[in-house]
């Protein structure tokens, strides 16, 4: 490389990381060929990825590509992002457009009460990264962008309703809220009375670690509830050092952390995987929750791992780690009080 060529390609490295975390948002790779190109996969791919995309949009920010392996295709990171050509092909028997049927319980605008004590608010449609095996592929997302008067409608529900006491912040992700909106929301839910748990469902700590600012940490670490983060990661390869001391800022500001996964195929369906991910996220702070089987939305049949495998890998991780670092093996069936958990068998020997 030409000597001032390289020194442009280093200011741009600079100038990416200086970029704001709404910048980062907005800056998000969202098309395939660019993709590809980013990572130097063969245009053999493109055909696919354009059709999956046509599905449900391709979206990655730079901070999360730059975590994966150029030229390699079987990136435990890039397969959960790229659309391959399996995604539209004809779904398996079992997999439906809405699997958790949420159509039927969202039956107030941004709000899914479907467990005892506990409702989920969905804030917003936007994610800051589209996971290609995600349940809400299809969701209408469109019908649960709240204005403040629907916003208001949601939290005049979660008031007339003194047997909950959690409120979980879901989306899309509910840190693509700018602050300002964001903090207006806790504070309306600080002011309900049975509320004592506030609860945050979100991928930004690992894609967009920089949204973990000091403004966000510091308003959590002055709210009268107790405030617990879940994050999302399904391989330790999401955790760099950025993510981790984006977990570290708020595990000094006194916030629980946990995480849960999506057991994937080709992302981390072997025990290998699952006890390095365990192990790296504790380092960081965290403690593994669930361990979630695939739900069955159409496209995400290739991600598919059945229920037999996915126990043995359980089995075989309980023998290499601590207990409190195996996370719970559930599926989550429409209808149900709870996620179901998925019971190993006791090994005979
Ligand atoms: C998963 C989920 C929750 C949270 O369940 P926990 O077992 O408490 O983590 C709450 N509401 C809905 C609708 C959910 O899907
Ligand atoms: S961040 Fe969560 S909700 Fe958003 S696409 Fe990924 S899995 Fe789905």
């Amino acid at each position: 490389m030409p000597e001032n060529s390289r020194q442009t390609t280093i200011i741009a490295a600079q100038v990416h990381e200086t970029e704001s975390w709404q910048a980062q948002l907005s800056n998000a790779i969202t098309s395939a060929p660019d993709l590809l190109r980013e990572l130097n996969i063969p245009q053999s791919y493109l055909e696919g990825a354009l059709a999956g995309a046509n599905e449900f949009a391709i979206r990655v920010p730079m901070a999360f590509v730059q975590r994966m392996e150029k030229g390699n295709i079987h990136d435990p990171l890039l397969r959960q992002v790229l659309p391959l050509a399996e995604e539209t092909e004809r779904p398996p028997k079992g997999f439906s457009l809405d699997p958790l049927a949420e159509n039927t319980t969202n039956t107030h605008a941004g709000i899914i009460h479907k467990y005892n004590g506990r409702v989920l608010l969905i804030t917003n449609g936007t994610c800051a990264v589209n996971c290609r095996y995600c349940f809400r592929r299809h969701f209408p997302y469109a019908d649960n962008r709240l204005n403040t008067e629907e916003w208001d409608h949601a939290l005049d529900y979660i008031r007339s309703r003194p047997d909950i006491n959690e409120v979980i912040l879901s989306g899309g992700d509910p840190l693509t809220n700018n602050d300002q909106r964001l903090f207006a929301l806790i504070s309306a839910i600080e002011n309900i009375p049975h509320i004592s748990r506030l609860r945050i469902h979100t991928r930004l700590p690992i894609v967009i670690p920089d949204r973990i600012s000091q403004a966000l940490v510091n308003r959590l670490a002055n709210s009268s509830l107790t405030i617990v983060t879940v994050i999302h990661a399904n391989h330790a390869n999401e955790i760099d050092e950025h993510v981790a001391n984006a977990l570290q800022r708020l595990h000094s500001a006194g916030i629980h952390i946990f995480n849960q996964s999506v057991l994937l195929k080709g992302v981390n369906d072997n025990s290998g995987s699952l006890i390095a991910l365990s192990e790296r996220l504790f380092t960081c702070h965290v403690i593994p929750y669930y361990l979630h089987l695939l739900d069955p939305v159409v496209g995400a049949h290739h991600f598919d791992v059945n229920e037999e495998t996915a126990q043995s890998l359980v089995t075989e991780i309980l023998k290499h780690l601590p207990g409190f670092l195996v996370p719970k093996l559930v599926r989550e069936i429409a209808g149900e009080a709870s996620k179901t958990p998925v019971v190993h068998p006791i090994s005979p020997n």
